[in-house]
């Protein structure tokens, strides 16, 4: 998640290059794809001392994010934040008490490059933001030294699953930096729906890292405890998010996340609704002729329209989560 730009980070602030420094894949600069609808019930609505968090932190995971390190639940949080949209984000910083430091170099998003901060065009900032101004400067610094260890330790990520994100590094790079098969391999007997980071390419997710198995019991902790608060703050917003979360979810090397929606599981047959994409492809065009998945394995399923299989599909480069 940080690892491959933290590479490019700091090279970028070594050769103070303008723009030639390329970004390798990163999920968290990855477009959210498209709109999910919001339930008609769940209003983009968390207040806090006043401020609705939704009218500076647009995106569901980042006002959660936000609300988490306010709440004291993490110590910290990094947002990619468009320039122009710095000042709002330092406002609310400055009227609700927390602290707040700037990367020192710009991001292009859609390029997925970095740049120094007086490079002209269009371009994003990292803001890290922590009720505590020493651990806020030492994100910063963390990132910019590519100290992973110590980077998860100050946003608060558990242990484990710093390890794990560690220790795969070079698994993960052929896979566009993407960990969630890895996590899959390690997951064991259905995991809770507040370990499921998958929707993040849809702005939904309770969790910020990459669990070392979505039975991790840390990443469950937090998780439970990052749910209790949203709902305490908007309990219809909350039960939107555990809809997103919850059911089937499929992890394709080559195609990327597939979430299925409106999912009934009678056996080990998964009749669903509606697959959600994070960009069109192969996988996405088959599953939405189909209305069923039969659940062979971990990692592997097949792919079926009534009693027909249109597709059967096995390997590492398949994993199959339902979460609860
Ligand atoms: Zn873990």
């Amino acid at each position: 998640m940080y690892r491959a730009l933290q590479r490019s980070v700091a090279s970028a602030i070594s050769s103070r290059v303008a723009s030639s420094e390329r970004v390798p894949d990163v999920s968290s600069l990855q477009a959210v794809p498209q709109t999910i609808p919001l339930l008609e019930t769940a209003p983009l609505q968390i207040l806090y001392h006043n401020q609705n968090l939704f009218h500076t932190f647009l995106e569901i995971n980042d006002a959660l994010e936000v609300l988490f390190v306010l709440e004291g639940l993490r110590p910290a949080c990094r947002q990619l934040v468009h320039e122009d949209d710095v000042h709002r984000v330092v406002g609310f910083c400055e009227s609700s008490g927390l602290h707040w430091e700037l990367s020192d170099f710009k991001i292009l998003k859609d390029q997925e490059l970095l740049v120094v901060p007086e490079y002209p065009g269009d371009s994003h900032y990292f803001v890290y933001l922590s009720r505590n101004k020493e651990v806020c400067q030492l994100a910063k610094f963390y990132e910019a030294t590519r100290n992973d260890a110590l980077f998860g330790e100050v946003l608060g990520y558990p242990q484990c699953c710093v390890r794990f994100y560690i220790s795969n590094y070079a698994r993960a790079a052929k896979l566009r930096d993407d960990y969630t098969l890895m996590s899959i391999a390690n997951t064991h007997f259905q995991p809770s729906f507040v370990t499921n980071n998958m929707a993040r390419f849809f702005s939904v997710s309770l969790i910020s890292h990459f669990p070392c198995s979505y039975n991790c019991p840390e990443t469950e902790k937090m998780g439970s405890a990052f749910f209790e608060c949203l709902t305490a703050h908007n309990s219809s917003l909350a039960e939107y998010v555990k809809e997103v979360l919850q059911g089937p979810v499929i992890s394709h090397a080559s195609t990327g996340v597939h979430l299925l929606k409106g999912a009934k599981a009678v056996g080990s047959t998964i009749w669903y609704k509606e697959p959600w994409l994070t960009s069109p492809n192969e996988m996405h065009a088959t599953l939405r002729l189909c209305n069923n998945i039969k659940y062979l394995g971990r990692n592997h399923i097949q792919l079926c329209q009534d009693g027909h299989v249109v597709e059967d599909v096995s390997g590492d480069h398949v994993g199959f989560v339902m979460f609860e």
